[in-house]
């Protein structure tokens, strides 16, 4: 697999609950030369990123045991997490959930099926700035 020539790779925790997706989008952004942390199991993910201090989070909504958006709103709330930029993933497209989820402080969205191009781009978006 080509990686990207960047020696000082960017980390991005991955909180997806579901093992394909979540492998999906770990050797996608692998592919890409990105330093990945995985999380199956959402009750991990703020101590897994206190502990990672990724440079963006891609959060999963729909989770057991415990919703993203709660996860999103915890985060936005820690100093240590709040400058981390978001990007929210989610079975449900409606317009009443982007709003509910940009609410909650994630800065980027994108519904599921996820397509590679637009994850990437989002991916790439968030961490330009
Ligand atoms: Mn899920």
């Amino acid at each position: 697999m080509e990686q990207a020539s960047d020696h000082m790779a960017k980390r991005i925790l991955v909180v997806e609950d579901n093992d394909l997706n979540r492998k999906l989008f770990c050797d996608v952004l692998r592919s890409q030369g990105y330093d990945i942390e995985p999380v199956a199991d959402g009750r991990d993910a703020l101590e897994k990123a206190r502990a990672f201090s990724p440079d963006l989070i891609i959060m999963d909504i729909q989770l057991p045991n415990i919703s993203g958006l709660d996860l999103i709103e915890a985060a936005k709330q820690d100093p240590a997490l709040r400058a981390i930029p978001v990007l929210a993933v989610t079975a449900y497209a409606g317009k009443g959930d982007e709003d509910r989820i940009r609410d909650a402080g994630a800065e980027g969205y994108l519904a599921k099926p996820v397509s590679i191009g637009p994850f990437m781009a989002a991916v790439r978006t968030l961490m330009e700035v």
